[in-house]
């Protein structure tokens, strides 16, 4: 099969019969052989019957439905495991994104060699305190992840080769950082596309301004996890080593000092009267716990299930 369309949604009964009637257009003019995975993250509306007459009808569609509303990112990993095409790609159901993208997106992959193609929304229909913030998000997400030619990595309009859907996992809210995923997952050819945007057809935005806070500690969860998931004595224990030093180091200039106050029998001088000894204090503290932290993180990871889980590309 070529193409696995993959659609989370929530609450998107108006959108969907004119979604996957487009989808299916484009698909017969250039004749892929395809299937389009819609995937229901618990919807309260109609969504769902809407699915069961869809595929009543067009046996292409295959519809998933979640017993309760998990989110964006468990439904996309429901939908990658599902999926089966050679290039997969994922799209919003709200028509703000475009199926007329998919040739280019299918022939980038599949032709030309890229991993993971993802939109870019260069002229956008949302609201400004969608756009400001997530121009800094993206902005952060680059710099940190070395991802340097996506401007936007939160677009729902993706395509992926195969191994990169089957190779990652995408859970909590890590859907706005499925390339930085990819990229740890060893693939290289990460590009991007400029994609039309449209308004929000029907239906409202499915995610509120917390979306902004969550999105940051994700991004920092990921980094750390990526970096030192399986080797967390590394940062833990660094840190912790040097403040106990410190500390160390502290306390024995103020004995010393001591010592030589004694010894030139100088007036008596508490060592607690001096402010170096809360900071030695504390920075042993600091220390140990720090290391103690690294030390039961590491238990923690030798015991994890994926502790050897290594992405093999290929055996002859
Ligand atoms: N969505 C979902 N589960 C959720 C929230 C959203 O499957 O808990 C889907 C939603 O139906 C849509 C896509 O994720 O297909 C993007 O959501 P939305 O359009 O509300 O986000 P925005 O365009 O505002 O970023
Ligand atoms: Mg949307």
């Amino acid at each position: 099969m070529d193409i696995s369309v993959v659609i989370p949604l929530y609450n998107e009964e108006e959108s969907l019969p004119e979604l996957t009637d487009w989808i299916r257009r484009v698909m017969l003019q250039h004749q892929f052989s395809y299937e389009i995975i819609l995937v229901d993250d618990g919807s309260n509306d109609a969504s769902w019957k809407v699915i069961e007459a869809l595929r009543l009808q067009h046996e292409e569609i295959i519809g998933i439905k979640f017993r309760r509303n998990y989110g964006k990112s468990a439904a996309l990993n429901v939908g990658f495991n599902a999926a089966e095409g050679d290039v997969v790609i994922t799209m919003d159901a709200d028509l703000q994104d475009s199926p007329d993208e998919i040739p280019e997106l299918y022939d980038r992959i599949k032709n030309q060699g890229a991993d993971l193609v993802s939109g870019w929304k260069q002229k956008r229909y949302d609201p400004l305190t969608k756009t400001i913030p997530t121009k800094l998000f993206n902005a952060v997400t680059r710099s940190m992840s070395g991802i340097h030619n996506l401007h936007d990595f939160n677009c729902g309009l993706k395509a992926y080769r195969k191994d990169v859907v089957k190779s990652v996992e995408v859970y909590g809210e890590m859907h706005r950082y499925i390339p930085v995923l990819a990229k740890w997952a060893g693939f290289k050819k990460i590009q991007e596309q400029i994609v039309q945007h449209y308004p929000r057809k029907y239906g409202t935005t499915k995610f509120g301004p917390g979306r902004f806070v969550k999105g940051f500690l994700d991004l920092l969860s990921i980094f750390f996890v990526g970096k030192f998931g399986k080797r967390p004595m590394h940062f833990f224990g660094a840190i912790g080593v040097l403040s106990f030093l410190v500390g160390f180091v502290i306390t024995c200039y103020l004995i010393f000092d001591k010592l030589m106050s004694i010894a030139h029998g100088s007036p008596y001088r508490n060592v607690t009267d001096q402010p170096l000894f809360y900071l030695s204090l504390v920075a042993i503290l600091i220390g140990t716990q720090l290391f103690l932290t690294g030390f039961i993180a590491e238990l923690v990871s030798r015991n994890a299930s994926e502790r050897n889980k290594y992405h093999i590309e290929k055996v002859i």
